[in-house]
């Protein structure tokens, strides 16, 4: 299984001197499946991506979408494959009570935001609605979701092939008392702490074992915010150490941390982690073969 990074960022896109090593395009991540292609979100690094794909003449893509916050999906619009005839493109989500992932989609780039309308694209577009733990197969690679806690309604996955894992953890906050997330609250805080035990075991699930992990790793501890719903390095490195990850990657920085703050920080937890776990922190262009 090959993975290559588009876009690593979390919350809006930077270009900021300070920041081109680890770039600044929202996340986006490709892994290959044959003469097809999956990504996973659709922030601004899906601009380069559909480039890449449209000049390799993909023509099937399947695009698993965690949520629906802005810088998971506003590069979409630009997303080269779409305005391509003969091109089919089918869109992945959690369901979500109220409203329907076309309808996300299409809001997003409405006259007046956009000049062309989601209806009016060339591509063929099919949207698939996924039940939490449902899994579908892409070909011979097989995709697990379950929800985890982040405001809206946001899902993780997990892609197993040819006994690879790879799993994608991207935004969550793993270990806080604070229970996040649409359609999930409830007055009763034991109830609240139960909810949040099983959206951490689905968390864990889809991590278990896996080869690769990529996590939110927004905050350092000294900047962290309960309410925002990101982790930090030490979560993630617990969350792989409790579900015996192979190699975990820093995903979704925080906007303004500059390349030195992350290779600082890439340090920092390498030593922690004491070389009982490959540590890597995510930059545009980096490819991963599982
Ligand atoms: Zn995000
Ligand atoms: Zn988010």
């Amino acid at each position: 299984m090959q993975i290559a990074f588009w876009g690593v960022r979390g919350s809006f896109p930077v270009c900021q001197a300070q920041s081109l090593r680890y770039g600044g395009n929202t996340p986006c991540l490709e892994v290959d499946a044959g003469e097809a292609a999956i990504l996973i979100d659709a922030g601004t690094g899906i601009r380069a991506a559909g480039r890449a794909l449209a000049k390799r003449g993909v023509r099937e893509i399947h695009l698993l979408l965690s949520h629906a916050h802005w810088d998971h999906i506003q590069g979409f619009p630009y997303f080269a494959p779409l305005h391509q005839p003969g091109t089919s493109v089918r869109i992945y989500s959690l369901r979500r009570p109220g409203t329907s992932l076309r309808a996300i989609l299409a809001d997003q780039q409405r006259n007046p935001f956009f000049p062309v309308a989601l209806e009016e694209l060339p591509a063929q577009l099919e949207f698939v609605e996924l039940e939490e733990g449902q899994v579908v197969a892409i070909g011979d690679t097989r995709v697990y979701s379950r929800r985890l806690n982040h405001p809206s309604l946001t899902g993780g996955f997990r892609l197993e092939r040819q006994g690879r894992s790879f799993a994608y953890l991207s935004d969550v906050d793993l270990y806080t008392k604070l229970l996040l997330g649409a359609g999930l609250q409830t007055p009763s805080a034991a109830e609240r702490q139960q909810r949040l035990k099983e959206l951490l075991a689905g968390a864990c699930d889809l991590a278990h074992c896996a080869d690769l992990a990529v996590c939110d790793t927004f905050f350092r501890p000294e900047d962290y915010e309960p309410s925002w719903g990101h982790s930090r390095p030490e979560d993630a490195l617990r969350l792989a150490r409790d579900t015996g990850v192979g190699q975990l990657v820093l995903f979704h920085h925080e906007p303004h941390r500059s390349d030195g703050e992350l290779d600082e920080l890439l340090a920092h937890y390498r030593r922690q982690a004491g070389g009982a776990l490959e540590l890597i922190a995510a930059a545009e262009g980096l490819a991963l073969s599982l």
